[in-house]
Order: structure tokens, then C-alpha cells, then sequence
């Protein structure tokens, strides 16, 4: 697991040395969807210390069996149905997936209530053909509008799955597309918004995201190893993989 790790920040230093970027302005999101206990345990020896998972209840379950490493933190990525914000608003730190008000608001309900923030990035749908998860792009601006009204939401920005394809010439444009985006919203973002981030690339494409820009990137599989269930099992709409 040590040397997957060392071997993706490698890679990590290698596209921010292509980009012109500093090796330090992207952050690795270890996404730890179907690790056992044991080795989230081995994941934490390593240095690990915010994992991110998609399942609500099986992330839940980890930060209770975790919850002696103390300073374990996680970060839920992907859509949320409205009936699982209670669980994330106590012990999430972070939500990669917001696409809807009804979950701003009762994410931010329920964190009030538990006197608790969250950092939230908003998902964008830059495939169409991939999900119908994630806002469509011309329907961001004015969510990002609303958002503030959401007090205990601390929007750190925008983040997207690329189509499923190992084909670069149409990946690429999807995290071009996001980062078109976030370029533009950032000039005239509410205070309290901050559209910093973009979280884009998993294990498949992280270094082309990188090269477009990526601030944070999810990686699973190439740390953990292959998932033995299909990713359409996590993702239940996709239709292309
Ligand atoms: C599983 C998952 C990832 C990581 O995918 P890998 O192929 O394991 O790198 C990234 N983002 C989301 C939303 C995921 O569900």
C-alpha cells in the first residue's frame, strides 16, 4: 500500500511538473470505498488521515469501528439521497456531491442541530452522457447563488466524474469544462463562497485532470487495489461502463 501511494504522489509531482504547477497544490482524496478495517488500520499507518467513501452507511460504520485513530477524517463524494444527510452531518467533514437545494437544506439543518460545519463541493455533470448526477453547467451559477443561505455549508468548490472512457480526447474536455466553469463563477463569488477547488480525476485519468487544473484528486483503485464489484455498483445510473 506504501509503495501504490508513493507511486501515485510521484505521479502527482510528475503532472504538476508538466503543468507548471506546484507539487503542493493538489491534494490526494485515497478513496477507501470496499477497504476492510484492517486495512483502512494499514491506510492510517501510512499516513492517511482523511479517506474517502461513497456509500453512506458503510462510511458511518468505518468512522465508528476509526474512531479511536482519533484524527481519521472523511469525506463523502458522489450523490446523496436527501434521507442520508442526518448520518453525514454527524461525521463528515466533507461533501463532495451536492446537486440539490432539498440536500443543501437539510445537510444544513441537520448540522445546525449537531453544531457542526461542512466543507461542500457542487457537482457538476460534464458528460451528460455519463450520469445524471451533478448539475447540468448552465445551471450552477444560480445554485451557487442560493447557497449562502446555508450557513453551516462552507462551499470550497466544484467537482465532477469525467465520462468513463480511457480514451484522453474525451476525457479531457470534461475537466476543461469544469475548470471553464469555476474560472468564471470565481469573479464574482458571494463572500463565504469560495470556489477554490476543483476536484476532479480518479485513478484512471488523474494526471490529465491535473494537467487541467485539479486541485484535489480521488483516488481509489491505485492505491487500494481493484474493487472486486463493478463501478456501476456504486454509480447505479451509469449506463456507459
Ligand atoms: C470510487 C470513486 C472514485 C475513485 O475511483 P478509482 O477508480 O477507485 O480511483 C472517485 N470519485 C468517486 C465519486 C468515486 O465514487
Amino acid at each position: 500500500m506504501q509503495a501504490n501511494i508513493d507511486e501515485v504522489q510521484r505521479r502527482i509531482a510528475a503532472a504538476c511538473a508538466r503543468a507548471g504547477r506546484a507539487p503542493d497544490s493538489v491534494r490526494l482524496l485515497p478513496v477507501s470505498k470496499t477497504v476492510n478495517d484492517e486495512r483502512l488500520a494499514m491506510a492510517y499507518t501510512c499516513g492517511l488521515r482523511l479517506l474517502g467513501e461513497n456509500k453512506v452507511q458503510e462510511a458511518h460504520r468505518k468512522a465508528e469501528a476509526m474512531a479511536g485513530l482519533g484524527d481519521l477524517q472523511w469525506s463523502i463524494i458522489g450523490h446523496l439521497q436527501t434521507n442520508k444527510a442526518k448520518v453525514v452531518a454527524k461525521f463528515a467533514s466533507e461533501f463532495q456531491g451536492l446537486d440539490s437545494l432539498r440536500v443543501a437544506e437539510a445537510l444544513d439543518r441537520r448540522l445546525h442541530v449537531e453544531g457542526r460545519s461542512l466543507d461542500v463541493f457542487v457537482q457538476v455533470n460534464t458528460s451528460a452522457e455519463h450520469s445524471k448526477y451533478g448539475l447540468p453547467p448552465d445551471e450552477v451559477e444560480s445554485f451557487i447563488r442560493a447557497l449562502p443561505a446555508y450557513t453551516a455549508l462552507r462551499v470550497r468548490g466544484l467537482m465532477t466524474l469525467a465520462v468513463f472512457s480511457s480514451d484522453a480526447s474525451r476525457v479531457r474536455p470534461c475537466f476543461q469544462r469544469l475548470r471553464a466553469l469555476r474560472d468564471r463563477l470565481r469573479q464574482d463569488a458571494r463572500p463565504g463562497v469560495a470556489l477554490d477547488e476543483l476536484s476532479m480525476g480518479m485513478s484512471g485519468d488523474y494526471e490529465i485532470a491535473i494537467e487541467e487544473g485539479a486541485t484535489i484528486v480521488r483516488v481509489g483503485q491505485a492505491i487500494f487495489g481493484a474493487r472486486p464489484l463493478p463501478d456501476s455498483y456504486y454509480w447505479p445510473t451509469d449506463t456507459e461502463s
